[in-house]
This record gives structure tokens, C-alpha cells and sequence, in this order.
């Protein structure tokens, strides 16, 4: 008997062919961060025959994270760990718990930190992680158990020098003191520069709470001067209550804008005397939300979006400001604390109402930068103050701001894509020079 050879039908080359697993419709934030790269392709010249490896990311891992529940049962979450590009150096990039993490929202969320880390010229490339668990529903024993079997899990592609979690949506510091203690054990030696964003005791970096709001802060003031709009009774508006959101919105009101409405999970506050930012903190502490805070009046979700503002900082989830919000914003400027707020639409939107967009990939990449200072301080094990941190982030915050504003006169462009161009470049630049293996 001869044996025959299976014909396989030849594949098609399909060189811009979407993963696999991802149909044309599922795309979510993934479909939004394909068209920011189309954007910014013309503008890449020669670099742009690479511009495919910003279409797919480098290394997708999906964990099963089974764990012993209260009550007895086993419970089982599903986890990822997405490295999206790692040309300029080893992965970054937070970890998110939340019910709706999805796989195209990691690899979307791991892209726009490739761009970010490039952006304020991080020597790092982009990753993501997340599970899909609300950890409101768990006990602290629980989420402790989802922690460690997730690092656990994961623990094959991430290390100090390979790729560096962090804080996201829902986890915190004491979760990264968990991620870091269970990496160190599996090690067998103490490794605090597998993550950032841990307390101070244990390798974390002055600062780092506040860097990402401080960051947002930063570059909000630059844009504010070039638009003539002055921050002193300027009204805010803040989506997100949390660790971006309350410390962005702290600060605008200490340089003297006025806090008028935030909008968080639990509902939407509305005083247009302003709200007590450090009373309104306190409630959030105590209740785990904005809702029923007393001194103010709740206002429709929707209604939010078109609150008389100046200034808007979404700082919550991805996909909020769409087609059915966007001609309703008041506010000059907005300054995107969260990841992928803003869908491109949307986008072309603000642009032809002429409402000054600080993109995510430059305005919350203060959190970034102290992560980068806190793991560069526990390779030399030498601790900086709180002033030299603080200095350190507003002048690369202010550099970038000051670089990537340039390209967007020059080539009269969005500051979104002025930003692309220039970590695009950046990328691209070192994925040539590398060249392929093998
Ligand atoms: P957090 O968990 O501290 O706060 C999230 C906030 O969003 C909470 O106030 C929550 O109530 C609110 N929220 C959740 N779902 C909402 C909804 N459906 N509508 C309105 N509000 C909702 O998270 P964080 O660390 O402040 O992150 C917020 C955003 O900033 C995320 O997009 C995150 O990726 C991004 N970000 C965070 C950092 C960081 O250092 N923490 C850095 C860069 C970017």
C-alpha cells in the first residue's frame, strides 16, 4: 500500500487578516486601536512596510485560574497575558480584574501600551493582563487565591526582565504585593522588580499612587496654555472616581478649576458650585461610590455628557465617548486619563467641534513613568524622593507633550495621531534595526 500525501488546500496570504479567533464584528477596543494604526500609516514613510507587527500582537497567553471558594466549591476564571510588542525592551503593562475582560480587550489595551511606553520613550514594549472576575464579589481570601494562581499561571512569560506587571482597573497594590511574593517563591529568591505599583515596603516607588492622575495633570495644563484656557474657574467634569480619576481631579482643583460633575459606576454627582474633591474621596472610601453623596445633586448617566464644562477627563473604561455622546460634550479640552475612551468616530466628531483631544497613549502615561522609576530603583536598589520623582515625571510628561504637539502642527494632524507617529516610528525604527529571527 503506497501512502499518499494529504493535500492541504494552499492558505490564502492574507496579510492583513485579523487573528484568527476574532470575528470582523468581536473586534470591541482591539477594531478601535486597528484603525488608529491605519491612521498613522501614511505617515510612517519607509517604516510602514513594518506596519503589520502593530497588528499583531507578539505572544497571547489564556490561563485557567481555578481556585477553592469560600463555600466549598472550585470556582474557575479564565486570565490572560498579552505581550504586544517587546522591540524596545521587556513587557509592561497593567493587570485588570473585571467581569468583562476580554482577550481583544487585553491585546487592545497591551498595543496602546506598546505606543504609550514609546511615546514618553520608555525603554520598555507593550503588555496586558487581566481576569475575567469581579472582585467585588469576593472575600479577600478569595481574591488573594485568584491573585496567586493567575501569577502562578502566567509566571512562564513574565519576570524583571521579560515583563512587568502593574496596577489597572480593580487591583491594587496589596494584589501586587501578592503577584510579587508568589513570582518570588516560585523563583526560589526575592525578585521586587517583577512588578510595579507595590507599597513602599516591599520595593514600591514614592509617587507611584498618584503618577498616573499627576501625569494626566500635567499635560493637562500644557494644553490648556495653547488654547488660551485658563485653569482658574474652569469646570470640570470626571468620569472615573478612582486612582486616575480622584487624584487628576484633586489636582486641577488645587490649581483652581472647579469639580462640577463625576460620573462613576454607582451613578453621577452633579454640583455646579463644585465638589468637595477630599469629602467626596472620603464618601467613595466609605461606600464604594459616588451615589448619595450629599452634597450634590444625581443627575441621569447620559445627562453627564452634556454637563456645561470646560474641561472633561473620562477616567474609567474604553468605548465611552461614541457617536451617541460625542456632539453633546461641552468641554475645550478633553484629557483621556483612561484607556480607549474615545472610538474613532467619535473622535472625527470632537475634531470638527474642535474640542482639543489628549490622547491616552500621552495623558495617562505618568503612571508609566513612575512604574519605570520604580523598577529601575529596584535594580539599583537605591530609593529617590518623592520631589526628584515628581520633578523627574512632570519633564518627561512635559517633553513629550512639548514634542508630540509639534508634529500635530507640522503635519496638521490630531494630537491622537501626532502621538502614533511618534511611537510608531520609534517601534518600527527598532523592529528594523533588529531585523528578523531567523
Ligand atoms: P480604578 O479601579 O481605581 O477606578 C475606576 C473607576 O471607574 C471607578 O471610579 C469606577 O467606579 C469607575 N467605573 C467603572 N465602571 C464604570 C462605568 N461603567 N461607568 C462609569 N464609571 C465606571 O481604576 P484606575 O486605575 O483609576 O483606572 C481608570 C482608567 O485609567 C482605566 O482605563 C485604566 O486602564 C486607566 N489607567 C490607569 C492607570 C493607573 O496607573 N492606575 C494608568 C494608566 C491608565
Amino acid at each position: 500500500m503506497s501512502l499518499s500525501t494529504p493535500s492541504h488546500p494552499a492558505a490564502a496570504f492574507t496579510p492583513n487578516s485579523l487573528p484568527s479567533f476574532l470575528q470582523a464584528d468581536q473586534l470591541g477596543p482591539w477594531g478601535t486601536y486597528l484603525q488608529q494604526v491605519d491612521r498613522v500609516t501614511p505617515y510612517l514613510g519607509t517604516l510602514s512596510r513594518w506596519v503589520e507587527t502593530l497588528k499583531r500582537p507578539k505572544r497571547m497567553l489564556i490561563v485557567d485560574v481555578p481556585i477553592h471558594m469560600d463555600n466549598g466549591t472550585v470556582a474557575h476564571f479564565e486570565g490572560y497575558r498579552v505581550q504586544h510588542n517587546t522591540s524596545r525592551g521587556p513587557g509592561k503593562g497593567g493587570v485588570r480584574f473585571h467581569q468583562d475582560v476580554t482577550l481583544s480587550e487585553v491585546m487592545a489595551l497591551s498595543a496602546w501600551m506598546s505606543v504609550k511606553n514609546a511615546a514618553v520613550n520608555l525603554p520598555f514594549g507593550g503588555a496586558k493582563g487581566g481576569v475575567r472576575v469581579n472582585p467585588k464579589l469576593l472575600s479577600l481570601g478569595e481574591l488573594e487565591r485568584v491573585t496567586r494562581r493567575y501569577t502562578s499561571e502566567i509566571g512562564v512569560i513574565i519576570g524583571p526582565t521579560k515583563d512587568i506587571p502593574a496596577p489597572d482597573v480593580n487591583t491594587d497594590e496589596r494584589i501586587m504585593a501578592w503577584m510579587m511574593d508568589t513570582y518570588s517563591m516560585n523563583e526560589g529568591s526575592t525578585a521586587t522588580g517583577v512588578v510595579t505599583g507595590k507599597p513602599i515596603a516591599l520595593g514600591g516607588s514614592l509617587g507611584r499612587r498618584e503618577a498616573t492622575g499627576r501625569g494626566v495633570y500635567t499635560v493637562g495644563v500644557e494644553a490648556a496654555q495653547k488654547i488660551g484656557l485658563s485653569l482658574t474657574g474652569a469646570k470640570l467634569a470626571v468620569q472615573g472616581f478612582g486612582n486616575v480619576g480622584s487624584v487628576a481631579a484633586q489636582l486641577f482643583v488645587q490649581a483652581g478649576a472647579t469639580l462640577v460633575a463625576v460620573q462613576d459606576h454607582s451613578g453621577t454627582v452633579f454640583n455646579g458650585a463644585g465638589l468637595d474633591v477630599a469629602a467626596l474621596q472620603a464618601y467613595v472610601q466609605a461606600h464604594g461610590g459616588v451615589a448619595g453623596f450629599a452634597a450634590a445633586q444625581a443627575l441621569d448617566p447620559d445627562v453627564f455628557w452634556e454637563v456645561d464644562c470646560d474641561v472633561l477627563i473620562p477616567a474609567a473604561l474604553e468605548g465611552q465617548i461614541t457617536v451617541h455622546n460625542a456632539a453633546r460634550i461641552q468641554a475645550r479640552l478633553l484629557i483621556e486619563g483612561a484607556n480607549g475612551p474615545t472610538t474613532p468616530e467619535a473622535d472625527d466628531i470632537l475634531a470638527e467641534r474642535q474640542i482639543l483631544v489628549v490622547p491616552d497613549v500621552i495623558a495617562n502615561a505618568g503612571g508609566v513613568t513612575v512604574s519605570y522609576f520604580e523598577w529601575v530603583q529596584d535594580f539599583s536598589s537605591f530609593f529617590w524622593t518623592e520631589a526628584d520623582i515628581n520633578a523627574r515625571l512632570v519633564r518627561i510628561m512635559r517633553e513629550a507633550f512639548e514634542g508630540i504637539w509639534e508634529v500635530a502642527q507640522t503635519h496638521r494632524v490630531s494630537l491622537r495621531t501626532a502621538t502614533f507617529i511618534v511611537a510608531c516610528t520609534r517601534i518600527l525604527q527598532a523592529r528594523e534595526l533588529r531585523g528578523l529571527y531567523p
